[in-house]
């Protein structure tokens, strides 16, 4: 039996995915890669198994499956190949697995991820939307089955890094005021359009949005970051990661990226996890936890820091992160539906369908349609997803007329 950590990369293809392989290939004494999972990109994944030799790979299609086999005929590629979500899910669970990184984008990460958290693995989570849509549920289901649960979003990371001991990980109900702290502040750098008169946000094209100032990430978190969506969805992250309510969290504009995000103490400490803005710092940080190991990631050098500003969001500027601070207070139902509308109006933005600033009304409306419905069982969730979905698309209709 190796003694590496045996771990499967949901999501291989992508931005986190290949952050991750390119840590795990940095450090090979400690990781072995069990299985990878990819959408649609057979070209890649065929890359990666060349690369990496997992045991498995998955696709999310068959059809994807067999092009993968293509791809790989004629090789000395040992890899079993399959498809579906049912397939993700069971490697995911799989008992010679370790650790699941879970860095599918959007709700198609959840059931995978549950499934390693099912099977008590050690979950690090980059799928902040599968947080975000069964928050209470996903919590519950860490304690139950004994998963450890560290977050690899570079402000989650950041705050668990700050956090005293007792608080870190979500097996406890401890509160944030019985451990000291009276704070999180949730750093965000504002995305492109920090500065761009505010009048001319209609007319943002699809190249403009996903180029991201400091980060480079997959499409819809980039126009997410443009947005600010993407914080909201972080706030709502945080709640659920720290066993916090919303008036512990305090979002702060801090467009150098430099702090990823900060904890503030009642005697007035606050603590600060800082690097320069490379996923592979907290992607380390969670595989080796508790050790350290080499990321890769280039050393800050303070003198190189010309700027280090912090300001409060303007809501006009991001009335996307109000809208998801306002579902956040509101409860499960209402984040479900943002997180759903978002996907679908964050899609249709990306094939040219609607403009940047529709993207809020189409979730705001959808929001505002949807009728408060409960939301605690996974079969309720899915539900509320679906519909929300379904309303997000007649939206999209109104604001193309
Ligand atoms: P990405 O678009 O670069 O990659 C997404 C991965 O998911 C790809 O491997 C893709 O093939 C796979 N995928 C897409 N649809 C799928 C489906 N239906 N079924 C199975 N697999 C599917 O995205 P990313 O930027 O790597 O982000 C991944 C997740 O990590 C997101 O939830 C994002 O919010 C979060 N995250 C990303 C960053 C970042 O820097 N990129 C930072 C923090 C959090
Ligand atoms: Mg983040």
């Amino acid at each position: 039996m190796s003694c590496k950590q045996q771990l499967v990369i949901l999501g291989a293809t992508g931005s986190i995915g290949t952050s991750t392989l390119d840590v795990i290939a940095r450090n090979p004494s400690q990781f072995e890669v069990f299985a990878l999972t990819a959408g649609e990109n057979a070209k890649s994944m065929a890359q990666l198994c060349l690369e990496h030799h997992p045991v498995f790979a998955v696709m999310a299609s068959d059809n994807a499956a067999e092009q993968l086999k293509q791809h790989l005929s004629g090789t000395a590629c040992k890899t079993i190949i399959r498809s579906g979500t049912e397939s993700m899910s069971e490697l995911a669970a799989h008992p010679s697995v370790d650790a699941v990184m879970s860095a599918i984008v959007g709700a198609a990460g959840l059931i995978p991820t549950l499934s390693a958290v099912e099977a008590g693995k050690k979950v690090l989570l980059a799928n902040k939307e599968s947080l975000v849509m069964s928050g209470q549920l996903f919590i519950d289901k860490v304690k139950q089955h004994k998963a450890t649960l560290l977050p690899i979003d570079s402000e989650h990371n950041a705050i668990f890094q700050c956090l005293p001991g007792a608080l870190q990980g979500s097996k406890t109900n401890a509160k944030l005021a019985e451990h000291g702290v009276s704070k999180i502040l949730l750093t965000g750098s504002g995305g492109p359009f920090l500065t761009r008169d505010i009048n001319t946000l209609s007319t943002v094209t699809v190249a403009e949005a996903v180029a991201h100032p400091n980060w480079s990430m997959g499409q819809k978190i980039s126009v997410d970051s443009a947005t600010m969506m993407n914080k909201g969805l972080e706030f709502i992250e945080a709640k659920w990661l720290f066993n916090c309510v919303a008036n512990d969290i305090e979002v702060v504009i801090h467009p150098q990226s430099i702090i990823h995000s900060m904890v503030q103490y009642q005697d007035g400490s606050v603590l600060a996890q800082m690097g320069n803005p490379d996923m592979r710092t907290p992607i380390a940080h969670a595989l080796a936890y508790p050790q350290r190991i080499d990321a890769g990631v280039k050393p800050l050098d303070f003198s190189d820091i010309s700027d280090f500003t912090f300001t409060k969001p303007d809501f006009a500027r991001y009335p996307n992160l109000k809208l998801a601070i306002t579902a956040c207070e509101a409860g499960q139902g209402a984040t479900t539906t943002v997180n759903a509308a978002n996907e679908v109006a964050v899609a249709a933005f990306l094939k040219g369908k609607i403009k940047f600033t529709d993207i809020y009304r189409v979730n705001a409306q959808t929001l505002d349609a949807t009728a408060d419905v409960n939301v605690h069982t996974l079969d309720e969730i899915l539900a509320c997803d679906k519909l929300a979905r379904e309303q997000a698309v007649q939206q999209i209709r109104k604001v193309q007329c």
